[in-house]
């Protein structure tokens, strides 16, 4: 099923490898700093001279396949490059692969009209600015998308924007200056028809982000993730994507390769943490052993590796299948890789922390932010329980059988 790596995507790995050895990790503890800073919402200088760099080498938008902005690469083929750039937490931005960005910008290409790219998609492709994408509102339960109560209402030629929306990544930031916003244009449509996606400039009279939120106390700056209020706001008809009722074909296009972007990010990150992990076994001693030669830890360390060999093959098969077979064949594998990499990883993570003892949870050490992020992923993009509730669905219906046999 595995294809030897082509060389161009070989080619761009080395370089990627060579930029993240000279720029990022030197870099790393300075950017990880500025990521904890609460209230800093502006991008820094560094993070703009990094980009500039990646941006010269040819490492720019690796995941967009949709024109010559891009390197035109298939998800298999991006997979093995998202996994040398998701070693860091602050690798995505640098090389213009970061959610939401990523999702919105993918939305844009595939559904938006030529003056909505021109608009919107261009400036996000050359990072001039950030995006979000609304679609969780605190008080309902959005795992359940149909629950969504924001309203999109036509008023003569313009749609008129109402409603509470939180934990929308980037919508801190400064330079955010658009918002996918998903809401009902049509209570009264067939349930999954009543909902549309619009987009909304965040300089609108009516749009208030009134707070940012932490995870685990980190706020994540200079994205952030903010509670938003869309308090009448008007935008033009043609503020539209494509066509009212359409919102949740839309938002299954966007979660695909989404979440599966987080996978691969994720198995560089358990990497690293397995790498920090048998240095800091290697370098301490408790008890006159080395932590390295206590069978409790090498325990440890021969489950991790098993997990993440596991969870590295999943995503590649997923990645194959959406290659091969188009992001809604390919659901299944999708889900599954969603529900166990973000599990195993955070495992991982975690029992590096432990091996770290006291500095793990420090923020001298990124193991404690990656924890987190991986964290997130398992509430983030779907509950884990309703991808395995989807999985049961489809495997009851066909008796259990396996569709494997690709
Ligand atoms: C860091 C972070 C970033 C995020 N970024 C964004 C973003 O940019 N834009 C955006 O719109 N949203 C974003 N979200 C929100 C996220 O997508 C939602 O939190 C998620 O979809 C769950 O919705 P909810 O919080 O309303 O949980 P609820 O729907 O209230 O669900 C709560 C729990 O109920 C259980 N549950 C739900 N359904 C089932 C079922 N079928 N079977 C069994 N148990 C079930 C699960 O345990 C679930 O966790 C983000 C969240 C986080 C934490």
């Amino acid at each position: 099923m595995f294809a030897e790596l082509d060389d161009k995507t070989k080619a761009l790995k080395e370089t990627l490898t060579e930029f993240m050895g000279a720029y990022v990790y030197p870099n790393e503890a300075e950017l990880l700093d500025e990521s904890r800073q609460e209230g800093r919402w502006a991008h820094s200088a560094l993070q703009r001279d990094l980009q500039a760099k990646a941006r010269e080498q040819g490492l720019w938008n690796l995941f967009y396949n949709h024109g010559p902005e891009g390197q035109g690469l298939s998800n298999y083929q991006y997979t093995h490059l998202c996994e040398t750039l998701g070693r860091s937490l602050a690798g995505p931005e640098i090389f213009n692969c970061n959610a939401p960005d990523v999702g919105n910008m993918e939305i844009l290409s595939v559904y938006g009209t030529d003056a909505q790219k021109e608009r919107w998609l261009k400036p996000l492709l050359n990072a001039e600015i950030r995006s979000c994408f609304a679609m969780t509102e605190p008080q309902v339960a959005s795992s359940d998308a149909t629950n969504i109560e924001t309203r999109i209402e036509r008023d003569g030629d313009e749609y008129v924007v109402t409603g509470r929306k939180w934990w929308t990544t980037g919508a801190m930031a400064d330079a955010c200056k658009v918002a996918i916003v998903m809401g009902k244009s049509d209570p009264d449509a067939p349930k999954h028809k009543q909902q549309s996606m619009i987009l909304v400039p965040m300089d609108s009279p009516g749009v208030t982000v009134t707070r940012p939120l932490a995870v685990y106390g980190f706020q994540h700056p200079p994205l952030g993730h903010a509670e938003v209020v869309f308090d009448k706001v008007r935008v033009p008809t043609d503020a539209m994507l494509l066509g009212e009722g359409r919102g949740f074909e839309i938002a299954q296009g966007r979660l695909g390769p989404g979440r599966i972007h987080h996978c691969m990010r994720f198995i560089g990150l358990a990497e690293r943490a397995m790498e920090a992990m048998c240095a800091r076994a290697g370098a301490r001693t408790a008890f006159g052993n080395r932590l390295s030669e206590m069978g409790g830890v090498r325990q440890v360390i021969g489950q991790c590796r098993t997990e993440l060999e596991a969870a590295r093959l999943m995503t590649l098969k997923a990645a194959w299948s959406m290659d091969r077979l188009g992001n809604k064949a390919a659901r299944h594998d999708i889900a599954m890789a969603k529900i166990f990499v973000p599990t195993v990883t955070g495992q991982i993570i975690d029992r590096a922390i432990q091996v770290h003892g006291g500095s793990g949870l420090s923020e001298d050490f990124f193991l404690a932010m990656a924890f987190a992020e991986t964290r997130f992923l398992r509430i983030g993009d779907g509950p884990d329980e309703v991808h395995r509730e989807a999985l049961a669905r489809t495997e009851l219906a066909r008796g259990g059988a396996t569709d494997n046999a690709a």
